[in-house]
This record gives structure tokens, C-alpha cells and sequence, in this order.
């Protein structure tokens, strides 16, 4: 394989100045760079060609071996630092300070989560909502450099570029950010105007979410291409919006079921009766039993919530509460005492089966017949 001469590949004479060969290869850098060039065969290897030239003709050494010797004075050294391709990003990050190109290639933005609250209603059957975020883009003025021109970008003397030192502490020896340049590699003589020498500038957008119908706390909605911008010629982050569902006041929802409680008068429960019941879709009628006890659970099929991932309708689960009556008046004192005293003849058993069967209970533990009669005599009432 013959190679061209380094320096028709920079187009530079052979008695150029190495400011001239460095001007000459970043222009070339520039111009072929795989990010500005995706998928470019023909860019690649003209990318490669000039770095492999700069890097011998940068280096007064080999540039004297290879002056003297052409290529075949340089095959002892396998032809470059790296030996190809991944070798050239050292010497791409002294020319660039690190932030563009190189081994590691260009950072992508970060990626950003917004913790968004809606109501239940919202998720349960979707919604669209407006969200404000912060933004960071590659400032327009600098091209994302922080430098008024490139000329003012310099390779951090401290650490050569590489944004870290190396202490050495006892038998130990831990990277460091460079207390140069504070991790950046690179030193700015002149910072951009527009963005002080961060690289970005900052500000707000407003971004419509659409919220899918189902989504319950936790759930992730991704925004691609909505984070933070990376550094040039890198792809955006994504954003994430996590929902947060607000306490409802009347439904707790668990899955697909919705959970609610009601009170109940105690005449209804004893009686039966329909009752109005809320659901997520207006009002619903549950028919109440006679006999109803406190606590127990009706299920309305079908007027829960339908999952995001799933096209199964969950239930509505009422649960009943029987209210006590407060605050009476005489009568209703009287006809409740003439009630109660209904009760307490011979079918009590029969009206009060589960009073009846605890006091039942209650006095075979008093006369010994309950088997736990032995333990007793320490209890709280010996
Ligand atoms: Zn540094
Ligand atoms: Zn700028």
C-alpha cells in the first residue's frame, strides 16, 4: 500500500512552519471530521490520512526520520502513536481542547425529568398539558467553543487537556478534576460575549405533553430529543415526564380498581334501599341489601380505570360506613328505646346474631368454661 506524502496530504511545503502544518491540518480536521461528515467513506479516510500526517509532521523527530527516511523511516513505529485510526485523539483534543472529536467523541446532552402532577381524572382518561422546562443549547454565537474565536481556545497547561490530574497520596494515586480548568481540559483567553464562556445558553420552552389515558403514579412519558443539548455534532438528551397522581377526594385508585366509602344510615342498612354512588363518569346506583353490616364492599363492574398498558376495565369498590345517628331529640330517643326493647324479646338472637353470639362468649369466659380460664389470673381483671 503507498502512501502519499505528508505533506501533499496537508498541502503544505516541505519547509512549513509547524504553525503552518497546525493550521493547515485543523482546517483539514474541520472539513472531514466524521460528526460533520456522517457515514462519508471518502471524508473518513482523508480524516485519517491528515491526522496520521500531522502527527508525525507536528513531532520534530519523526518529522527528521521522515524527511530523511520517507515512510519506510517511520515502519518501525507501526506508523503512528495509536497505530491508525483510534491514535489521532490525543493529538485532535491539543488542537481542540477535548470538547470536539477525539477518542471519547462528542458528549450527548443530558438526558432531563420533570415531575409533573395532574388530578385523577386526567390520567384516567388523558389529557394534554402544557409544561414549561429549562433549556440549554449550544450557544449560536460560539458554536458551543465559550470562545470569542477559536484562536482563544488553548489547551489547559495543567493538565494537557485531559481535564483531570493525576495525585499522588501515599501508595494511592486518584484522578482529580483539574483545578485549572475545572474539568474542561480547555483554557479561554477571550470568553464569548453570549454565554460568558459556558458553551450554552439557557432560557424556557413550553412543551405540550400528551398525557395517555391510564397512567397512575410513576409512569414515564418520554419526550425524545426534549433534554439537554450535547456538545456539538452529539445528539440531544431525552426528557421524561414522571406523573404524580394528586390525592382525589373521593376515589383511591389501586391498578385498575377504584376504591371509594360511603356513609350509610343505619335505617337503610337495616332495611335496604338503592343509593346514588359517585363514579369517574357521573353517577351510578347501588342497590343496598337489607341487613347491610358496616364495612362491607360492593363492586360496580366496569367503573374502574383502564390501565395504560391494558384494555382491561377494573371495578368500582364501594365500601359502606354506617353512620351512627348524633344529636337526637326526645322523640327519636323515645322511638329508639321502644326499638331496641323490640329487639331484646325472645327472637334476640335472631335480630342481633352477632352481639348475641360475642356476649355469648363473653360469659363462658367469666363461669371457666372457656379453655383460656388458666391465663386468666394474670390478666387486668383478677
Ligand atoms: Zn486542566
Ligand atoms: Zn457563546
Amino acid at each position: 500500500m503507498s502512501k502519499r506524502d505528508y505533506y501533499d496530504v496537508l498541502g503544505v511545503s516541505k519547509s512549513a512552519s509547524e504553525g503552518e502544518i497546525k493550521k493547515a491540518y485543523r482546517k483539514m480536521a474541520m472539513k472531514y471530521h466524521p460528526d460533520r461528515n456522517p457515514d462519508d467513506k471518502d471524508a473518513e479516510n482523508k480524516f485519517k490520512e491528515a491526522s496520521e500526517a500531522y502527527e508525525i509532521l507536528s513531532d520534530a523527530q519523526k518529522r527528521a526520520t521522515y524527511d530523511q527516511f520517507g515512510h519506510a523511516g517511520l515502519e518501525g513505529h507501526g506508523g503512528g502513536r495509536g497505530g491508525g485510526f483510534g491514535g489521532f485523539g490525543d493529538i485532535f483534543e491539543d488542537l481542540f481542547g477535548g470538547g470536539f472529536g477525539g477518542r471519547r467523541g462528542p458528549r450527548p446532552g443530558a438526558d432531563l425529568q420533570y415531575e409533573l402532577e395532574i388530578t385523577l381524572e386526567q390520567a384516567v382518561n388523558g389529557s394534554k398539558i402544557d409544561i414549561k422546562i429549562p433549556t440549554k443549547e449550544i450557544c449560536d454565537a460560539c458554536d458551543g467553543t465559550g470562545a470569542q474565536s477559536s484562536a482563544d481556545v488553548t489547551t489547559c497547561p495543567t493538565c494537557g487537556g485531559a481535564g483531570q490530574v493525576r495525585m499522588q497520596q501515599g501508595f494511592f494515586a486518584v484522578n482529580t478534576t483539574c483545578p485549572n480548568c475545572h474539568g474542561s481540559g480547555k483554557i479561554i483567553k477571550n470568553p464569548c460575549k453570549k454565554c460568558h464562556g459556558e458553551g450554552y445558553t439557557h432560557g424556557h420552552k413550553t412543551l405540550s405533553v400528551s398525557i395517555p389515558a391510564g397512567v397512575d403514579t410513576g409512569d414515564r412519558i418520554r419526550l425524545q430529543g426534549e433534554g439537554e443539548a450535547g456538545e456539538l455534532g452529539a445528539p440531544k438528551g431525552d426528557l421524561y415526564v414522571r406523573i404524580h397522581v394528586k390525592k382525589h377526594a373521593v376515589f383511591q385508585r389501586e391498578g385498575n380498581n377504584l376504591y371509594c366509602q360511603i356513609p350509610l344510615g343505619f335505617a337503610m342498612a337495616a332495611l335496604g334501599g338503592s343509593l346514588d354512588v359517585p363514579t369517574l363518569g357521573g353517577k351510578a346506583n347501588l342497590k343496598i341489601p337489607a341487613g347491610t353490616q358496616s364495612g362491607q364492599r360492593f363492586k360496580l363492574s366496569g367503573k374502574g380505570v383502564k390501565s395504560v398498558r391494558s384494555s382491561v376495565m377494573g371495578d368500582l369498590v364501594v365500601q359502606v360506613h354506617i353512620e351512627t345517628p348524633v344529636k337526637l331529640t326526645e322523640r327519636q330517643k323515645a322511638l329508639l328505646e321502644e326499638f331496641d326493647a323490640s329487639l331484646r324479646g325472645k327472637d334476640y338472637p335472631q335480630h342481633s346474631p352477632k352481639e348475641h353470639g360475642w356476649l355469648d362468649s363473653v360469659k363462658k369466659f367469666f363461669t371457666g368454661e372457656d379453655s383460656a380460664k388458666d391465663d386468666s389470673k394474670d390478666g387486668p381483671w383478677n
